[in-house]
């Protein structure tokens, strides 16, 4: 018998040097052979709230660890200071492992936190991880370019600016195309209103998902007309993500994860 494969061994951290690691949606298994790797070689780890407990606990038990928040009101640390304090670790010698929840560069700033990096002469590598929207779509049952419906899949941030969304809504507004909106539950009734105007049908299949990919999944799916309504009675939870577009029309078909057991 033949001696299992190795992934082919990576650079280890080097003191001074700054990981920045997508960790994934949620579940600690869709974690990247890399990022575990590198998680328990960590001196000190810089976390927010999307990174969840189980993940943190596989790094090593005498790491410094420093949550950096950020829930949308609370912001434990602002961007600056997150950016200020990797620097100060890598220049005191630690390996710094800088968690973000999916992939740092899918609406995650990590492109600003490597451009401070690299600004202040400080050596990283970047792990991408999987996004929400992967990981979502997979755990729900919802092929995001199922070629029977969609040709095209857009990831957009519903992230209000003054209390509204700033989106090139007539580009969003496509047949055959799939919708993926982050950062959207407050916006969730906009964001359909505004799809209908600009020429979507109000029957468009429609789902938000809370905490996807997790024991607390759950999945609320209506169309532009009824899902801003199901969602408010559903109560749900942060992180969620809407999902628009006709492939969401196969996901009671397609399910197949039972978050219970
Ligand atoms: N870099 C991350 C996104 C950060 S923005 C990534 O690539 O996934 C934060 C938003 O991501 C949340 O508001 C939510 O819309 C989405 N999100 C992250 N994890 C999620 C999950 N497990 N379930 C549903 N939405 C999630």
């Amino acid at each position: 018998m033949s001696a299992p494969v190795e992934p082919p061994a990576a650079r280890a951290l080097q003191p001074g040097e700054v990981a920045l690691v997508g960790t994934g949606p949620g579940d600690p298994e869709l974690l990247t052979l890399r990022a575990l790797r590198l998680l328990r070689q960590a001196d000190v780890l810089l976390y927010d709230n999307l990174v969840s407990a189980e993940i943190m606990a596989l790094a090593p038990p005498e790491a410094e660890r420093i949550y950096v928040g950020k829930r949308r009101n609370d912001h434990a640390m602002r961007q600056e200071s997150i950016n200020a304090l990797m620097v100060e670790k890598a220049r005191q010698g630690h390996r710094v492992v800088r968690l973000k929840g999916g992939d740092p560069f899918v609406f995650g700033r990590g492109g600003e936190e490597i451009e401070s990096l690299t600004d202040h002469g400080v050596r990283f590598q970047v792990v991408p991880g999987i996004t929400a929207a992967v990981g979502v779509a997979a755990y729900t049952g919802i092929p995001l370019t199922h070629r029977d419906h969609a040709q095209a899949c857009v990831f957009v941030t519903g992230n209000l600016k003054d209390g509204s969304m700033d989106l090139d809504w007539a580009g969003l507004a496509r047949r055959r195309q799939t919708v993926v909106c982050y950062m959207g539950f407050l916006g969730l009734h906009q964001l359909c209103t505004q799809l209908r105007a600009h020429g979507l049908p109000g029957t468009t299949p429609a789902a938000i998902v809370q905490q996807g990919t997790t024991p607390q999944q759950r999945v609320v799916v209506g169309d532009l007309d009824t899902l801003p309504a199901k969602a408010e009675a559903a109560h749900l939870k942060a992180p969620t993500l809407i999902i628009v577009g006709d492939v969401v029309s196969l996901a009671p078909k397609l399910a197949w994860f039972t978050p219970a057991g």
